[in-house]
């Protein structure tokens, strides 16, 4: 069998949410409304003689899209009318951008590999049909919300590229504050077409696969129903894995549509496309051509946040974080905002505290990679995890960067062991307190006197002298033992590595 390799292009769709709906005046946010059709009007709802007005804060979220992905803008636009037939689309059209999309040729970076994105246009989402025993059902309060189309050249070579290109893109979104691209609650929703193709046999120009001399290409699947990153990868690797088999048993693979089943985590067949449909696109007439300023790009592109990409590049050179503990701390603006913040808050409180020395610059230096290795731990791994639990962002968490930043002191100084860390910790996520007022409070501080913990050591070897003498004759875990109850005597606050080092020294 000759070698195939996954030729794959993705569809995005994603919501703006901008405060009205695209031609109408009604409120975006269909998820919001309590019943059905409660937020309708006659534009939305497609009555004849209705008129739209274009909504100017959605052209503009498109072309900042576009800058984003560093695509040209097309400074002569329209929009067109694709008709097709199906009961959640009350005019019979859609309202959406055939030949001059707001923006193409543009590209996001995936690790080293540049993903090629064909256009990127504005058009209107659908109503939304529920079905019953007792029948079908319409609900057109998500009628005319903006959505923003993206579609990739077929460049992507792998299920997992293009999972992490839809992670990727969903970032921008929230970058950008211009959709919550949430792939759960439908406002961002991904198709997938896949096709394998002989290697060495094809190539990609542009949008288009090509066949080299005789060669035959295979009809590409596209795949719908996705509704989560995760079934992004599944459903393209179960895709690629059924085809490599037909084509192994020498079958054909027919040009469908197929629709992911979540439950099976299989692909299912859900109509045959023989040909493209025709959508019989033309000019919208009820809209006027758009003419693009240069004057408005320039200002859009000056409203450009830093993005997730260089985000992450900066926080491993300027800070020194790992490639993956960056990746996780700038997946989410308000997070790698929240970092920063307490990076600098932190070199605030060392600056300050008599127990370091030094400026800012020297203490950086000199701790700065120790420092972050604590934020990184303390952060991803122990406040995530109260974040997760407790359903909230970190910009709805009580703990201000300020007294995170003061947190981290006392463990840097070890003020407080890490059991009583992760016990303040807690009390600074439910109350918001601060941390060293938690530590007086609840008396978590590390027992530092030397002739009391002492005392407490002389007192557990006297008690226990057969794990001495075990200890003696060379098992180790008799030294455990003992560290275990001198914590226990005190209550969990004193130093396990300082119980271990005046034990060795009394035992030896
Ligand atoms: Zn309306
Ligand atoms: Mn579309």
């Amino acid at each position: 069998m000759p070698k195939y390799v996954p030729v794959i292009g993705l569809e995005i769709h994603a919501e703006l949410k901008t405060k009205t709906k695209m031609f109408c005046s009604c409120a975006n946010g269909y998820e919001l409304k309590d019943k059905p059709n409660e937020n309708i009007c006659p534009i939305c709802s497609g009555q004849p003689g209705a008129l739209p007005t274009l909504n100017r804060q959605a052209v503009e979220w498109t072309i900042l899209v576009g800058l984003a992905l560093e695509a040209k803008i097309n400074l002569q636009t329209k929009f067109d009318r694709k008709n097709y037939f199906y009961p959640d689309l009350p005019k019979g059209y859609q309202i959406s951008q055939a030949d001059l999309p707001l923006a193409y040729q543009g590209k996001l970076s995936i690790g080293d590999k540049d993903i090629s994105i064909t256009r990127v246009h504005l058009e209107e989402d659908t109503g939304k049909l529920l079905h019953s025993q007792a029948g079908s059902l319409i609900d057109l309060s998500r009628s005319s919300t903006p959505l923003i189309e993206l579609v990739t050249d077929p460049c992507i070579e792998s299920a997992q590229q293009a999972k992490e290109f839809c992670q990727r893109y969903q970032q921008i979104l929230r970058y950008l504050e211009i959709s919550d691209a949430d792939m759960e609650r439908g406002q961002m929703r991904c198709e997938a077409n896949v096709s394998l193709q002989e290697e060495d046999k094809f190539t990609i120009a542009g949008a288009e696969v090509k066949p080299i001399a005789g060669y035959h290409l295979n009809p590409k699947v596209e795949l719908k129903n996705i509704n989560s990153f995760r079934a992004v990868e599944k459903a393209i690797e179960y895709e690629i894995k059924r085809q490599e088999k037909l084509l192994s048993q020498g079958s054909s693979i027919s040009q469908e549509t197929r629709g992911w089943d979540e439950n099976n985590q299989v692909t299912f067949a859900q109509r045959t496309k023989e040909t493209a449909a025709d959508y019989r696109y033309f000019p919208e007439p009820d809209l006027p051509p758009l003419a693009i300023s240069e004057q408005l790009i320039e200002q859009l592109q000056a409203t450009l946040p830093e993005l997730p990409q260089k985000k992450l590049n900066r926080f491993i050179r300027q800070y020194g974080f790992s490639e993956a503990d960056a990746k996780i701390l700038v997946s989410d603006k308000n997070l790698a905002a929240y970092t920063e913040q307490v990076i600098s808050e932190l070199i605030g409180w060392l600056v300050a505290l008599p127990e370091t020395e030094g400026t800012a610059e020297e203490i950086w230096q000199q701790e700065g990679a120790k420092l972050i290795k604590l934020i990184s731990n303390w952060l991803i791994n122990r406040l995530a995890n109260h974040l997760n639990l407790a359903k909230i962002k970190v910009n709805e968490c009580k703990i201000t960067p300020e007294n995170f930043a003061e947190f981290i002191t006392l463990v840097y100084h070890h003020k407080v062991n890490n059991l009583a860390a992760q016990k303040i910790l807690a009390e600074m996520f439910k109350t918001g307190d601060d941390p060293s007022d938690i530590m007086t409070a609840k008396d978590l501080g590390q027992l530092e006197d030397d002739n009391t913990i002492e005392t407490i050591i002389d007192q557990i070897i006297a008690a226990n002298p057969k794990v001495v003498d075990d200890y003696r004759a060379g098992k180790e875990n008799a030294l455990k033992f003992l560290i275990g109850q001198a914590m226990k005597n005190t209550q969990g606050k004193a130093n396990p590595q300082t119980l271990n080092e005046i034990f060795k020294k009394k035992l030896t």
